[in-house]
C-alpha cells in the first residue's frame, strides 16, 4: 500500500521513528474539498459548517463523538453514479459500507440498487421499502435461513460463492417453486488495493470460485443444469480503495474469456457481468480518485473491446460501489481531551471516541486527515497522532497529521471521509456507546441512527 510521503523536515528528521515529516505547505485552516463532503465550508468566524449548520451547534445538540452525513452530497453521488452508468448498466450500492433505513430510502429515490450480505442488511433493506428485485444478495456463507428469506422475498439476484451454495440455493428455490436469478462469483487471480494490483495467486482466499483451474467453468456447468437457478452472469470483485484501473482491466478480460468459453461449450451468451466495487476515495490530499463518469467510460471501453475481440454481444455491466458513494459524505466530530506532547517526537491528542467508532486505522493502517473545526487558528502546525480513549495502544484514529499548536481540550476536531466502514464496523469495546449518525441537509439536522445508551447495553446483558 502506498503511503503519503511527507518530505524530510529539518525539525524532527533525526528523531522521528517512521520516516520524516515536515509541516504541510498549505494553511491548516483550509479544507481540501477532495476529502470533505460538498456542503462543508468554514464560516466567517472560522468554524466549520455542513449543510449550513455550524459544528458547535451540532455538537451541542447531538453530542460527540458523532458522524455527520451530508445528505445532499450522498444523493448527488448516487445520481452521479447512476447517470454515469446510464440505462445500459446497473449500479448497486454496497450496503455493508453503511446502511440504515434512511439510506435505503435515498438509494431508492435516486434510482440505485442495493447489495446486502447478511440477513440483517436484507431485513433493513426490505423494511425501508427497497423493492426486492433491486436487491442483490452476497456472501461466502449465507445461512439456509438467509437464503430462504432472500428467495421468498424475491431478491433480484443471489451471487453464488461456492459449489455447495450452487446446490443449496437451487434446492431452496425449487422447494419454494421459484427459479432464482443468480450470478457466480469468480476469483480472477487479481487482487487490487490502492495504487497496486497483483495479478497472480489470489485464489488463496475465502471468496468465490477460481477461474484458473477450470473450477469456475465447472460451476457454470452445474448451475446451468439446475432447475432452481437462472444463471444471468458472472461476478468478480477484486479489492478495495482502488485507483488504478489496470486490475479491472485484467479482471474484465478474464471474465469475458469465461463468457466466450461458456458460449463455445453451452451455446449460451450470459447477459450480465458484475465487476464489483472497490473504487477509491480521497482520505488525504494525496489521493486522487476518479469521477464516476471516468470509471464508467473506462469499464465500458474495456468490456466492449474484450467482447468485440471474443465475438460476443456486450453484456449488461453492473458495479457495486460502497465506499465511493458514502465514504466522502460524512465526517466524525470529536471533542479534544487529554493532550500529551512528547518533545521532539509528536503530540498525542486524545478524543472522546476511537477504535470503537473507527477501526480502520488499527485494522488496515488506514490513513485519515483531521482538522480543527470549532475555530480557525493562526498557530504553527504541530505533528499529532489522534488517539481514542480505549485501553489499547493501537487505538489510533489518525496516525500522522498536523493540527495547530494552540489546540486545547474542549476544541472540536473532525476526521473527514468516515462515511464508509466506520459506523458499520463500530463496536462496543470498553462498553463504548456507538455514536449516532446525523443527516444534515439545507440547514436541517436529524438523527438517522441514534446514539446508543447505557440502557441499550444493559438491555442485552440479561444477567
Ligand atoms: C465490499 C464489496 C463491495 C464494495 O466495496 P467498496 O470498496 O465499498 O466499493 C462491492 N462488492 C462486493 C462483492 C464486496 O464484497
Amino acid at each position: 500500500m502506498s503511503r503519503s510521503a511527507h518530505p524530510a523536515g529539518p525539525r524532527h528528521a533525526d528523531v522521528l521513528p517512521e520516516g520524516h515529516y515536515s509541516a504541510p505547505a498549505t494553511d491548516l485552516n483550509e479544507l481540501d474539498p477532495k476529502v470533505w463532503s460538498r456542503t462543508v465550508t468554514r464560516d466567517a468566524d472560522g468554524a466549520l459548517t455542513v449543510g449550513g449548520i455550524e459544528v458547535a451547534r451540532l455538537a451541542q445538540e447531538f453530542g460527540t463523538p458523532a458522524y455527520f452525513l451530508d445528505e445532499s452530497d450522498f444523493r448527488a453521488r448516487c445520481r452521479a453514479w447512476a447517470d454515469a452508468f446510464g440505462t445500459e448498466a446497473d449500479v448497486f450500492y454496497a450496503g455493508k459500507a453503511f446502511l440504515s433505513r434512511a439510506v435505503v430510502r435515498w438509494l431508492k429515490e435516486e434510482g440505485l440498487n442495493l447489495d446486502v450480505c447478511s440477513g440483517g442488511e436484507l431485513a433493513t433493506a426490505l423494511d425501508a421499502g427497497m423493492p426486492a428485485e433491486r436487491i442483490a444478495f452476497h456472501g461466502n456463507n449465507k445461512t439456509v435461513a438467509e437464503i430462504e428469506r432472500a428467495v421468498e422475498a424475491g431478491v433480484g439476484r443471489i451471487v453464488l460463492d461456492s459449489f455447495q451454495e450452487i446446490a443449496r440455493v437451487s434446492h431452496i428455490a425449487q422447494r419454494l417453486g421459484i427459479r432464482q436469478r443468480v450470478q457466480i462469483r469468480v476469483t480472477v487471480g487479481v487482487e487490487a488495493h490502492t495504487h497496486e494490483f497483483i495479478a497472480t495467486a489470489h485464489e488463496d482466499q475465502k471468496f468465490g470460485i477460481a477461474l484458473a483451474d477450470g473450477q469456475a467453468a465447472e460451476a457454470v456447468r452445474r448451475a446451468l443444469t439446475l432447475d432452481g437457478l437462472e444463471l444471468i452472469g458472472i461476478h468478480s470483485h477484486i479489492g478495495s480503495q482502488i485507483f488504478d484501473m489496470a486490475g479491472f482491466e485484467v479482471s474484465a478480460r478474464r471474465v469475458v474469456q469465461l463468457l466466450a468459453e461458456i458460449r463455445d461449450e453451452h451455446g449460451v451468451e450470459l447477459p450480465e457481468i458484475d465487476l464489483g466495487g472497490g473504487l477509491g476515495i480521497a482520505y488525504t490530499s494525496d489521493d486522487d480518485p476518479r469521477e464516476p463518469h471516468e470509471i464508467a467510460k473506462a469499464l465500458g471501453d474495456i468490456v466492449t473491446r474484450e467482447c468485440e475481440s471474443a465475438g460476443l454481444r456486450t453484456p449488461r455491466i453492473s458495479v457495486e460501489p460502497g465506499r465511493a458513494i458514502v465514504g466522502p459524505t460524512a465526517f466524525t466530530l470529536y471533542e479534544v481531551g487529554t493532550i500529551k506532547p512528547l518533545e521532539g517526537l509528536r503530540t498525542y491528542v486524545s478524543v472522546d471516541g476511537g477504535m470503537s467508532d473507527n477501526i480502520r486505522t488499527a485494522l488496515y493502517d488506514a490513513e485519515y486527515s483531521v482538522a480543527l473545526v470549532s475555530r480557525s487558528s493562526e498557530a504553527a502546525p504541530m505533528l499529532v497522532r489522534v488517539v481514542g480513549k480505549h485501553c489499547e495502544s493501537g487505538d489510533i484514529v489518525v496516525k500522522d497529521a498536523f493540527l495547530p499548536a494552540d489546540l486545547a481540550p474542549g476544541d472540536l476536531i473532525a476526521v473527514p471521509a468516515t462515511g464508509a466502514y466506520c459506523r458499520s464496523m463500530a463496536s462496543n469495546y470498553n462498553h463504548a456507546l456507538r455514536p449516532p449518525v446525523v443527516a444534515v441537509r439545507d440547514g436541517q439536522a436529524r438523527v438517522i441512527v441514534r446514539r446508543e445508551t447505557e440502557e441499550d447495553l444493559l438491555r442485552l446483558d440479561v444477567g
